[in-house]
């Protein structure tokens, strides 16, 4: 098996919504409702999302029937382009517009896709990964939380760690064991279910992270109850379904757009011109990310055609996250460098808190390690 990687250009109608978004993006910042940031797409802002929900940005290629637009997945991909490109918070939609709402589409009842699509689609209803529980991340197969069948449905139990934004959405897609654990068959009686995060038996506590923010947080189940409309295809066949979802995690260009606003705010403080060193450095980091761009057309386009480019996706964001720890540490040289000026403190200012937050960069979603091994197994190396 081979990595390949076409050179897409985009469509017409893609160039045409991308002046739509930039619109709307300096009307927003005209307005005050942001100020640009590293990772928006993790900054948890309801109101941004609404404006966005409004504007016709959310779940661009779901069918009209939920609130979608029935766009491809190449128009799709400018939008969000341009969203982390300006640094906008856009972490209330984030996860629902990427992979909820695409999970619910695909594998879940009409009922649940009626109570939950539209909402994802206006912006006001948001969602949560429920992957990762203590001492269970890399190895997702060992999850201990259960479901266990009750009259009309399942009751839950047990814990779910590191959910961004768990404290402050509305549903989780959340994996739990079914059946119990059977070593010969790791991979067997999982199930994931749509949860409601109000729903009886939930807890929620935020956790602080290095950064001082609040952005993840654990969340406990105690006999919570889920209907049977709220499970995901077939009860067992959750890790089928959950290594799809990944796919749709890992394949955009979230991680190496990460940190482009720091790229910019870097330029607007205007590195002395007279240090060949310093345009070395934004040189670099440019070429790279045009490179990444175009590897990320390119999967967008493959999903469009109904492809599964998911080890194109775990290399994408294995060279996404080691490009978005690069940059902040590259740019640090530049910020010693700069001028004394407003532009270079807002520089500075981002630098700070971007290089604090990027040590969890390579953690969230996958490590490389894990990344790695994915990778050589679809080229057929392990
Ligand atoms: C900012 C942030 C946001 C997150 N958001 C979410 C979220 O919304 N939902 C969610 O479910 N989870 C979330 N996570 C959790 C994240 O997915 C896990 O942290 C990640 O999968 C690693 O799991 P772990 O922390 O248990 O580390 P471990 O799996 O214990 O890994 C520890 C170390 O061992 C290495 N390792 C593990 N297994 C192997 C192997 N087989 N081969 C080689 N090396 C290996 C890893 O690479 C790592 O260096 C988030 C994490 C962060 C930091």
């Amino acid at each position: 098996m081979s990595l390949a990687f076409e050179s897409v250009e985009l469509p017409a109608a893609a160039i045409e919504l991308r002046h739509k978004v930039r619109a709307f993006l300096a009307e927003q910042r005209a307005a005050g409702a942001y100020v640009p940031r590293c990772s928006g797409w993790t900054i948890f802002d309801r109101a941004f999302t609404r404006a966005c929900g409004q504007a016709g940005f959310i779940g661009l290629s779901w069918p009209r029937r939920w609130g979608g637009q029935e766009r491809s997945t190449l128009e799709r991909y400018v939008v969000v382009e341009e969203l982390l490109a300006a640094g906008a918070p856009v972490g209330a939609h984030w996860i629902a517009d990427r992979q909820s709402g695409p999970q619910i589409l695909r594998h879940g009842s009409v009922a649940l896709q009626e109570a939950v699509l539209p909402g994802i689609a206006r912006g006001e209803l948001t969602c949560a990964i429920g992957m990762s529980e203590p001492g269970s991340g890399s190895d997702l197969a060992s999850v201990r939380s259960r479901g266990d069948r009750v009259d009309g449905g399942w009751k839950l139990n047990g814990r779910k760690i590191w959910t961004t934004g768990g404290h402050l959405a509305d549903y989780m897609i959340g994996l739990f064991r079914t059946d119990p654990p059977d070593t010969s068959k790791r991979h067997a009686g999982l199930t994931q279910f749509a949860i409601d995060l109000n729903a009886p038996g939930v807890t929620r506590r935020a956790i602080r992270n290095i950064s001082g923010r609040e952005d993840f947080s654990e969340i406990t189940f105690d006999d919570v109850f889920v209907p049977d409309t709220h499970v995901l295809g077939e009860p067992g066949d959750g890790w089928r379904l959950v290594t799809g979802e990944l796919a749709y995690e890992r394949s955009g260009p979230e991680r190496f757009l990460s940190v482009f606003p720091l790229l910019v705010e870097c330029l607007q403080a205007k590195p002395r011109s007279d240090s060949p060193a310093a345009l070395a450095e934004i040189g670099r980091a440019v070429a790279h990310l045009a490179a990444l761009r175009r590897m990320a057309i390119s999967v967008a386009a493959k999903l469009d055609a109904g492809q599964d480019p998911a080890t194109e996706a775990a290399l994408m964001k294995d060279l996404g996250n080691a490009l978005e720890r690069e940059i902040p540490e590259r740019l640090r040289g530049i910020a010693l460098q700069s001028h004394e000026t407003p532009e270079a403190a807002v520089f500075r200012a981002l630098l700070a808190d971007t290089v604090v937050d990027a040590t969890s960069y390579t953690l969230r979603g996958g490590t490389p390690e894990v990344l790695r091994g994915m990778i050589a197994r679809g080229l057929g190396l392990r």
